[in-house]
């Protein structure tokens, strides 16, 4: 295959994947992005990416999506596997999640637990066999996580086998460090783009920059072009010697979706909420109660943990809460990865690549397209 020039509007989860995917085919990469460095500000503003609690998560995320989208997370797993490996670095574990819930929420729980109880469709929509909730009695969970536990009384739990997470903010960096020969250009919005044509920086003269493909993956910064929205997620990074957790676990309860996360270095992350708010300002005091309160809740041993750090993102979403892929000669557009775009960014990735005829990302070899049509867009 020739050499093509391609230039990548926004360096967030799908911008690095696209640019170190692309550097390693020896394309000539260009990627423009508004931030003034690579690395995490952590102040509300730049890639979602970096404030992603990193589950891979196709079945508990069966909630809200629709079993073919989800079902795109187990294709997706395989990649990141696959990618990780060939990072060099240990970002990434698939030993199942857990979904616990008190003694007096069953009945939510159990409305939770039905949308991964239909395995007929969810075989359907490309899910294994095996991808099933497993109930858990005391012994089974205390042999898996011994430092669980309800703070009144025993918990009912489930594993959710094959699920897996990623550390965000080690990927994000590590993807962009083993990105070579790629040309980042911080501190530089596109301003607008076509099919071959980037116009970067501000107020910049009318010549745009050439290029054989340009890929738009700004997120929310994709506005006017798409009705993209950002939807507020707050989360709380942990550090927690001597507690134990070796897999996401969620807590399902009435009116709150809790999750802690393990990450290296005795750290965790508690999150999220999930705001219809465009507001980018610091954590409020009732997220932050309620996350960490109901995190004490199932993991006691986090009462002496120290708060690292309260962050604050905007997912991106569009109207239908589904991901949109959109190829044409000279584009690769892909956006409304809402809160799942850890999971989904490289199968939709994958099919981008394929539909403009150029070789896929590491993982599994080509598979038909699981996903629902894509959906058209416009402001
Ligand atoms: C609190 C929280 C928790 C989450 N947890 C999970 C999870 O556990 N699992 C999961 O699968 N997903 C999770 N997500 C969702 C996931 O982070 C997003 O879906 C994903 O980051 C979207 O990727 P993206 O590349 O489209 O956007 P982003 O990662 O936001 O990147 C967009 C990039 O475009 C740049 N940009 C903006 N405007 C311009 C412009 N004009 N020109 C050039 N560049 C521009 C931005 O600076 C940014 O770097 C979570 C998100 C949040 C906020």
């Amino acid at each position: 295959m020739r050499t093509l020039r391609i230039g990548i509007a926004g360096a967030g989860l799908l911008g690095r994947l696209l640019a170190w995917h692309f550097s390693r085919e020896g394309h000539a990469v260009h990627v423009f992005d508004p931030a003034p460095h690579p690395h995490p500000a952590h102040d509300g503003h730049g890639a979602a990416g970096f404030t992603a609690a990193g589950m891979l998560s196709p079945l508990a995320e069966l909630e809200t999506a629709e079993p073919a989208l989800a079902a795109l997370g187990w294709q997706s797993i395989a990649h990141w596997q696959a990618i990780v490996q060939r990072l060099g670095t240990p970002h990434f574990a698939q030993n199942g999640s857990l979904l616990v819930a008190h003694g007096t929420d069953l009945g939510a729980a159990r409305r939770m637990l039905a949308h991964l109880d239909r395995p007929a469709e969810l075989q359907a929509a490309g899910f294994p066999a095996h991808a099933r909730a497993q109930a858990l009695d005391a012994t089974a969970l205390a042999a898996l996580e011994p430092d669980l536990h309800g703070s009144n009384g025993p918990l009912h739990a489930w594993l959710l086998p094959g699920e897996g997470h990623i550390d965000t903010v080690a990927t994000l960096q590590a993807l962009q460090a083993n990105a070579k020969g790629v040309q980042w250009h911080w501190a530089q919005a596109v301003r607008d783009l076509s099919p071959g044509m980037v116009w970067p920086g501000q107020g910049a003269g009318p010549t745009p920059l050439r290029f054989d493909l340009v890929c738009d993956v700004r997120g929310v910064g994709a506005r006017p072009t798409l009705p993209v929205r950002g939807v507020r997620g707050e989360v709380v990074w942990l550090h927690a010697p001597g507690v134990r957790l070796q897999r996401p676990v969620r807590l399902l309860h009435p009116r709150h979706r809790v999750y802690i996360v393990p990450r290296p270095g005795e750290r965790m992350l508690v999150g999220a909420s999930e705001l219809e708010t465009e507001d980018r300002a610091p954590m409020t005091l009732r997220s932050a109660v309620e996350l960490m309160a109901a995190a004490h809740s199932i993991l006691p041993g986090l009462a002496e943990a120290r708060i690292l750090r309260l962050d604050a993102n905007l997912r991106p979403a569009l109207p239908d809460h589904r991901p949109h892929v959109h190829t044409e000669p000279g584009l690769l557009r892909i956006n409304g990865l809402y809160r799942h775009g850890w999971l989904l960014a490289p199968a939709l990735v994958q099919q981008a690549l394929r539909a403009l005829a150029l070789p896929g990302l590491p993982g599994l070899p080509d598979q038909p397209d699981t996903c629902p049509a894509p959906s058209a867009h416009t402001a």
